[in-house]
């Protein structure tokens, strides 16, 4: 029997082979969810969902576009026919200092990760409402509560501090509704979004910062977006879940 049985999730970013977005979506299907897979590129997207077999969905959605969103869940009830669970995954980062960002990376990064959150999380809430149900789990990061020091620069640190903020806003406004929302804060993970620009004595740096010595992999953080949109955290509502190796404890 899984967690899960007989519930559907959108989990935004989830294309990404490595990524955190993919290895909920394969723990969520194992657990007996049907999973909509939202991604930039269709086509990814597709190939993503058909991974986990032939239950499951892809489509193309820019986070950053409210339309998209709304287009998106739509074609997901049109499939589904409900939507028990959202994952707020998608996310870009930059390795910026403070002097070093432009307006233009400003608004990259808080539009995916910030506005992104909010878009989708309004896409779905007026479904979620009706049916007083839902769950809400969004990507945050450890990046926003000790200011950074792993790999985003500060504009990084500050749209997931703002993810952080949304969230606890969205479950105290939406808890009368029965719906639940809750983040979750990763530490050093071992996925693509680095994008090649991590040298190895960041790398070494970041490590000697992590108590339990290694970096942290997808599924340690599936794992904590299994429980955050089960029953098994019946009664989790605006907590923020550390999955850090240690390297912050507060
Ligand atoms: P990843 O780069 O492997 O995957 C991110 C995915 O988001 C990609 O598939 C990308 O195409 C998608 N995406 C980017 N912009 C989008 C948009 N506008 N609309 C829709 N999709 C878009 O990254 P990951 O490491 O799996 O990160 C997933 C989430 O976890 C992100 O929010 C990230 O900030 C957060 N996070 C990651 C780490 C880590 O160490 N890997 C740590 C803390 C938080």
């Amino acid at each position: 029997m899984g967690l899960l049985d007989g519930q559907t999730a959108i989990i935004t970013g989830a294309a990404s082979p490595r990524g955190l977005g993919k290895a909920t979506a394969r723990l969520f299907a194992e657990h007996g969810c049907q999973v909509a897979i939202l991604d930039l590129d269709a086509s990814q997207a597709e190939d993503a969902a058909a991974d986990l077999g032939e239950r499951h969905i892809g489509l193309a959605c820019d986070v950053t576009r409210k339309s998209d969103c709304d287009a998106a869940v739509a074609a997901v009830l049109k499939a589904f026919g409900q939507v028990d669970i959202l994952v707020n995954n998608a996310g870009i980062t930059q390795p910026l200092k403070i002097m070093d960002i432009s307006h233009e990376n400003y608004d990259a990064v808080l539009d995916v990760n910030l506005l992104g959150t909010l878009n989708m999380s309004q896409a779905v809430i007026p479904h979620m409402r009706e049916r007083k149900s839902g769950k809400l789990v969004n990507m945050s990061s450890v990046s926003a509560q000790r200011g950074g020091g792993i790999f985003g620069g500060p504009h990084y640190s500050a749209a997931k501090a703002g993810v952080l903020g949304l969230t606890k806003a969205m479950a105290r406004e939406l808890a009368p509704d029965g719906i639940r929302s809750n983040a979750i804060c990763p530490g050093f993970i071992a996925t693509d979004i680095t994008a090649g620009k991590l040298t190895p004595e960041m790398k070494v740096q970041i490590l000697e910062g992590i108590p339990m010595g290694r970096a942290g992999e997808a599924s340690d953080v599936a794992g904590c977006a299994l429980f955050l949109a089960s029953d098994l955290s019946a009664y989790v509502t605006g907590s923020e879940v550390d999955v850090n190796g240690g390297s912050l404890i507060h």
